[in-house]
Parts: structure tokens; C-alpha cells; sequence
């Protein structure tokens, strides 16, 4: 079968370029290297949005759940755990090839955010060893956590949003190596009425324990210091991984993005991209702006597949 469209990564954008594909018949494939939602569900699925209109707030997790639930409703096929690999010209087609099969295609959206992003590690003594044993780079669910001694460390709104939703059910501290935040005005201001305890201008030496996290050891002013926990939350950034965009032969911006026109077209026939992966003076990495190119990317794959003759 040759499908309408294939949608690379199953983030935000990509289900919802999904969503709208569906709108127009399309017949859609969504494929993801990963699961379902992108880095709402692999980095931050227990993190309030509030800047997606419709809802107050919404738990990251949740946000990702309706929109799985919406694309799959409307006839999406959607795999998980696919990598694509390879983008080659077929016949007047393309050819998706995968770490598990490969695909035909009249259309391709190419929405891989970060692509496979990592967070990132803090490189200190005991990380790598505890790793899984109650060191971990994402909140675990809460009910997961309740009453544990959490130790979090980051200073930016991720790493703030993340105490404070820790420390509605546990006891929390916050590790900044800095002597101010690095976040929001308000993030700031809600943290310092929260029951998060911070601890500014310090480093963090070694996380200790033998089979499971124990303790942490900081420095700060040149003193050293263990303050107990049972789980550390390290939140200090991710490093992507745009490899695969360099053998799919599309333009990329300065800053290592697909380059794209305002109908969201790339250099290469019948490729569409949206998301954080594009890149565009003025572009705001956010799930709303990544949403609204996938509808534009959507339209302008539609036109280029069927051809309606009013469009
Ligand atoms: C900590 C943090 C908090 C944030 N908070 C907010 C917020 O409150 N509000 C907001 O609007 N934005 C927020 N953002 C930004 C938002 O998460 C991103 O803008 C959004 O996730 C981008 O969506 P996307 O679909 O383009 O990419 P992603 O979410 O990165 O999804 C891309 C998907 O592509 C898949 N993929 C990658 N390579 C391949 C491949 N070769 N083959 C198949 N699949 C592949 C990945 O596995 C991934 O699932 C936050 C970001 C972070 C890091």
C-alpha cells in the first residue's frame, strides 16, 4: 500500500499533524522511535502546562493521552518503537525505511522535535551506579513517591515545576548551583510559597548508597555536606540528537533545523517538517506554535497529494 502521508515522530506535532490529516481522508501513518508524546511524556509527564489553550492546566501526561486518543480515533495508524532511518525517491513516491520495515508514501511530515534526546547527566560520583535505584532524570508518577525524601536539582522552570509538584507529597529540597533561579517571575514567586526547602550556591559532590540512593553529598562555600533522600531528581537539561536529519538530504538552518517556507514545505519534494525540529527567524519552540505548523504542514502535504483543483 502506498499511504497519503507518513508522519516521522509522534510527538505534539506529530499527532496532531495526524489529527488534521485525518480531517482530509488522508490515509496517515505516524511512526515513532520512542512512545507516544514526544518529550511531554519522556521528560516531563508529571509537569502542569498552563499555556494550553483550552485547559486551565494539564498534566504533560495527560495532554499527550488526549491527543493519542483523538488521532487514533480519527483512523491514524500509529507505531511506537520504529526508527526511521532512511527517506528515499521511490517511483513518484517515497520510501520510509525503518529499523523494522519500510513504507510507501506519497507525502512525508517530518516532526522529530529533539530527536532522540537525552537528559542530561551531572557526571558526578555515584550517578551512573544509582541510575534506576532512586536516582532518576524525570519525576516518577507521585503516587509512586509519596513521603519520600526528595532531593531535586536543576534551576530552571522544568527543575522548579518538578519540586513543586514533589513536595505536595513529599519532602523536598531544591539544589540550585547558582545564587538565583534560572525561571519564570512566577514559577519563582509560587516556589518561594511552596514547601519546597532550596539550598542556593551549591554543588553536588556524589549521590551515595549501596544498592539504592541513601544520601547526597554537596559543597558549598568550599563545606561539605549529606543531607538524606531516597530519591534524586537530576533536571539540568537535555542533549538532542539530530543525526538522522543529515542523511535525509533536507536543508538545514545555522542552527542544525530544517529549514522551511511559510507553508511549512522543505528543500525536498514532497517533505513537510513542523515542531521544534523546524527553524525559522522568530521561531518559539513551544507544543502550541509546533501544533499550528503541523496544521499548516498538513495543508500544504494535502494540496500536494490530492491537488484539489480549488486549492
Ligand atoms: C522540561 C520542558 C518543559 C516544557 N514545558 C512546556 C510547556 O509548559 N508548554 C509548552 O508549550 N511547551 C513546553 N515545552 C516545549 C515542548 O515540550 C516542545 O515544544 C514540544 O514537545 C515539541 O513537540 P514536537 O512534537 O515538535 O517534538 P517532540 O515532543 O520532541 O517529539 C518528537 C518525537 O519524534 C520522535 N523521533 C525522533 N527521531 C525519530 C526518528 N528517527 N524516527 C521516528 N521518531 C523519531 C521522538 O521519539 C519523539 O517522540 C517544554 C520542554 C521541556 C524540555
Amino acid at each position: 500500500m502506498t499511504y497519503d502521508l507518513i508522519v516521522i515522530g509522534a510527538g505534539p506535532a506529530g499527532l496532531t499533524a495526524g489529527i488534521y490529516a485525518r480531517t482530509k481522508m488522508m490515509s496517515t501513518l505516524v511512526l515513532d522511535a520512542g512512545v507516544v508524546g514526544g518529550q511531554l511524556v519522556s521528560l516531563y509527564p508529571e509537569k502542569g502546562i498552563h499555556n494550553y489553550p483550552g485547559y486551565e492546566t494539564i498534566q504533560a501526561r495527560k495532554l499527550s493521552d488526549k491527543l493519542y486518543a483523538q488521532a487514533e480515533s480519527l483512523g491514524c495508524e500509529i507505531r511506537e518503537k520504529e526508527k526511521v532511518m532512511d527517506v528515499d525517491d521511490g517511483n513518484e513516491e517515497l520510501i520510509v525505511r525503518t529499523d523494522k520495515a519500510e513504507y510507501h508514501t506519497k507525502s512525508i511530515i517530518v516532526a522529530i522535535g529533539m530527536g532522540m534526546f537525552k537528559p542530561r547527566r551531572m557526571g558526578c560520583d555515584g550517578e551512573l551506579e544509582l541510575e534506576g535505584k532512586g536516582l532518576s532524570y524525570i519525576l516518577p508518577l507521585k503516587e509512586e513517591i509519596v513521603g519520600k525524601k526528595v532531593v531535586v536539582f536543576g534551576g530552571g522552570n522544568s527543575a522548579i515545576e518538578m519540586a513543586m509538584m514533589a513536595s505536595t507529597v513529599t519532602d523536598t529540597t531544591l539544589v540550585h548551583r547558582r545564587p538565583e533561579f534560572r525561571a519564570d517571575e512566577s514559577n519563582v514567586k509560587d516556589l518561594a510559597s511552596s514547601k519546597v526547602k532550596p539550598i542556593m550556591n551549591a554543588n553536588l559532590k556524589s549521590v551515595n548508597g549501596s544498592d539504592k540512593v541513601e544520601s547526597v553529598t554537596l559543597i558549598q562555600d568550599d563545606k561539605e555536606f549529606d543531607i538524606p533522600a531516597d530519591l534524586v531528581v537530576i533536571n539540568i537539561g537535555i542533549s538532542s540528537d539530530l543525526d538522522d536529519l543529515k542523511r535525509w538530504n533536507l536543508e538545514l538552518t545555522e542552527n542544525g533545523l530544517v529549514k522551511v517556507g511559510f507553508d511549512m514545505t522543505t528543500s525536498r519534494h514532497g517533505i513537510f517538517a513542523c515542531g521544534d525540529v523546524v527553524d525559522y527567524p522568530g521561531k518559539y519552540k513551544q507544543i502550541i506554535t509546533g501544533c499550528g505548523e503541523a496544521g499548516t504542514a498538513v495543508l500544504s502535504a494535502y494540496k500536494f497529494v490530492k491537488k484539489p483543483y480549488w486549492a
